[in-house]
């Protein structure tokens, strides 16, 4: 199976014209509570797109934690791993999105700030599975036990290394697969990434560290592929109506794991979980916008 260990968000958005000043109260004109949570969305597109996938997260003991959980059971998702932590909420993310389209985001971490390597011990008996994906969103020290331990059994390492912040070596030297944004990329190599030149220097930085294989997420763009000793290159996105591209960056990596779990050779993954993320932009919303593994084939298919 596919592991994923990460966070799980109750996102509370509010669409507003524009954004409150700080001391200004502003009415918004929608409000909507949606699963998020970048470990949760990329379990889910992950499963969605096929793949037999467990999820090692915490959850609080809030009255939403359990239907969130249910819900991950019915995208087929193992969720014996969840584990609920008492007097401590699920993690929340506060949104506010204005007419432009952009977002303002504030988190509390709840229950994600406590899946610390103990707990993940306390979660699952190992971490025995081919493929490992991580983000940044529950403590440091967790993705590094959890990276060295699947390491050690064999697995492949994925990082998608989101939110943008500097990582230590002791994390980086366990990755096999990075997949940053350009944001990202810049964060982790001090290389501005606004073309592709900028994109190879960054992965190469990035393989000096000792990771294999990179990918960058270049939005409408597509990505760009690098394997340590050949030669990188921009493997195009597909051309659809964008019209919200939150969770676009989870589905990619939820799809691409997939994606490398049937075997499927680097490049047709890529392409299929390029596909899945352009689906997940044109629909709204984070979760409620991953598509299922039929919608991904038919769009390829025409
Ligand atoms: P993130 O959401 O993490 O910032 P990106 O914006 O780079 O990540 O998007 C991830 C992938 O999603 C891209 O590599 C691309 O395949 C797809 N994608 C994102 N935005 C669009 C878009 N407007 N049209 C088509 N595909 C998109």
């Amino acid at each position: 199976t596919l592991t994923v260990v990460g966070s799980i968000n109750i996102d509370h958005v509010i669409r507003l014209t524009q954004f409150p000043r700080p001391g200004e109260t502003l009415t918004g004109h929608d409000y909507q509570i949606v699963p998020g949570g970048k470990g949760a969305n990329q379990a889910v597109a992950a499963a969605r797109a096929g793949a037999s996938t467990r999820f090692i997260a915490c959850v609080g003991d809030d009255a939403l934690a359990q239907s969130l959980v249910a819900g991950f059971a019915a995208d087929g998702i193992n969720t014996q791993a969840i584990a609920s932590i008492s007097q401590v909420n699920t993690g929340v993310a506060l949104i506010q999105v204005n007419s432009d389209g952009e977002n303002t985001i504030a988190l509390a971490a709840g229950a994600n700030a406590y899946l610390t390597p103990e707990q993940l011990a306390a979660n699952c008996e190992g971490l025995a599975c081919k493929q490992l994906l991580l983000q940044l969103e529950i403590p440091l020290a967790t993705n590094i036990a959890a990276a060295s331990q699947a390491k050690a059994q064999g697995a492949r390492v994925i990082l998608n290394p989101a939110p943008a912040q500097a990582l230590p070596e002791a994390l980086l030297s366990l990755v096999d697969v990075i997949t940053p944004n350009e944001t990202e990329a810049e964060q982790l190599t001090g290389i501005v990434v606004s073309d592709d030149k900028g994109a190879a220097q960054a992965a190469a930085a990035l393989h000096k560290k000792g990771i294999a294989t990179v990918i960058i997420t270049l939005g409408a763009r597509g990505v760009w592929l690098s394997e340590h000793g050949k030669a990188g290159q921009l493997i195009s996105g597909f051309n659809v109506k964008a019209i919200d591209t939150t969770a676009a960056g989870d589905t990619f990596n939820g799809a691409l794991l997939a994606a490398l779990q049937e075997q499927l050779p680097l490049l047709r993954a890529i392409q299929f979980a390029q596909a899945a993320a352009a689906l997940s932009v044109t629909a709204q919303g984070a979760q409620t916008s991953i598509p299922y593994q039929a919608d991904i084939q038919a769009f390829l298919d025409t």
